[in-house]
């Protein structure tokens, strides 16, 4: 498995991030232990957790994924051979049973992540990751910016003095931004040189063939201000394996399971799935290779977040990382995002 720098840090994390947020809700605790043994073995040493999952959030199931994942690493050991990323919740509506409605404050942040090293059963967290912003922008697929200036919201300030703290306590060793904006993650790099506080090292946001918005004011950030892309659903929610095609509704799948996932499946984002679907069968790919092998390729990339629910799905993906695009696919691949420009945000 190919590695890359995580940020201007001495981390080597694997090209393939193992994603964790249906342990809990789609996954058991057994399917969970499966996908890590699996992962592990095929060199994966970077996983995604989060506060939050799994997915759709509630009450009843919030922190069962990290729980999986802490029994898994104390019944392995050997913490430090593999990187374990988290994320503290941001504001969002339905989450009061998270510190009565989650805030980016310091008082948030030192309970939550205190939250997390327990079920993680560890002592530190390798990268914690604000998992999205405190303030109103353009995160989660929202379109057409609007200011709102009588906004309370917390400042990136005291957000990122609360998460420096915990770096210097040993709590947790990077910091990473998620759902993040051009303007936010160059505040968080202004004031971490103002003040001497550390640097995030990643950003993780959507990045598949259906939503390249990461590419217009993101992506030179990563390379210049090694800040990272961490990409996550890189298949669209599984909309790009081709599996919904022609409005499928395979059972079990996570958009059979949920309305709430709806931001790949409109008419636009079947249009433009249908044609990566023909462009990787012309190549003898699956299309999940096609569109995994895509997001591997760019050197924006530090590690590609694959999701899976069964083991079958998680060695494709893994696989993925083996799968070299020809230029003639990726030439036909910028013909056909310049038909379907962000057909999803
Ligand atoms: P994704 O790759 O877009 O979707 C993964 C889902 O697609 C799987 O759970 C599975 O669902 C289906 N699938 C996976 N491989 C497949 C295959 N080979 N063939 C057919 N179907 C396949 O990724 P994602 O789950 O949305 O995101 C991955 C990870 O990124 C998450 O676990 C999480 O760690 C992270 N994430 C972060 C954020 C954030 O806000 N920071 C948001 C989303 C995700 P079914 O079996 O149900 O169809």
């Amino acid at each position: 498995m190919q590695t890359r720098k995580l940020g201007p840090t001495d981390i080597d994390v694997s090209l393939i991030c193992l994603g964790t947020m249906t342990w809990g809700q789609q996954n058991t605790e057994h399917q969970a232990f499966e996908q890590l043994d699996l992962a592990t073995a095929e060199g994966i040493n970077f996983i995604d957790a989060a506060e939050m999952y799994p997915v759709p959030p509630k009450a009843e199931t919030q922190g069962l994924t990290e729980t999986y994942l802490g029994n898994w690493l104390a019944r392995r050991g050997r913490r430090d051979d593999l990187v374990i990323a988290s994320k503290v919740a941001g504001p969002g509506n339905g989450l009061t049973y998270l510190r009565n409605g989650p805030r980016l404050t310091r008082q948030h942040i030192r309970e939550a992540c205190e939250a997390s090293l327990k079920r993680l059963k560890t002592d530190y967290i390798d990268l914690y990751q604000v998992h999205w912003p405190d303030r109103s922008t353009n995160f989660f697929g929202q379109l057409g910016y609007r200011h709102n200036t009588a906004e309370q919201s917390t400042p990136i300030e005291e957000t990122l003095g609360a998460l420096s703290e915990l770096v210097q306590e040993g709590k947790i060793r990077h910091i990473g931004l998620s759902n993040e904006t051009p303007w936010g993650t160059m505040e968080y790099l202004r004031l971490a040189g103002e003040k001497g506080w550390p640097r995030v090292v990643s950003i993780q946001n959507p990045y598949n063939l259906l939503n390249r918005s990461f590419e217009v004011g993101l992506a030179e950030i990563a390379h210049r201000e090694q800040v990272g892309l961490l990409a996550y659903s890189p298949l669209a929610f599984g909309m790009l394996s081709g599996k919904y095609q022609g409005g499928q509704r395979p059972e079990g799948a996570r958009m059979t399971l949920f309305s709430r996932f709806s931001r790949y499946s409109g008419a636009r984002g079947e249009l433009a799935t249908q044609a990566y679907v023909d462009l990787a069968k012309e190549h003898g790919l699956t299309p999940a290779e096609l569109a995994l092998a895509y997001v591997n390729s760019r050197d924006f990339l530090t590690s590609n977040i694959i999701g899976a629910t069964s083991l079958d799905q998680l060695r494709e993906n893994i696989g993925s990382a083996r799968v070299e695009l020809s230029e003639e696919v990726l030439k036909s691949v910028e013909t056909l995002h310049a038909d379907f420009t962000y057909p999803c945000p």
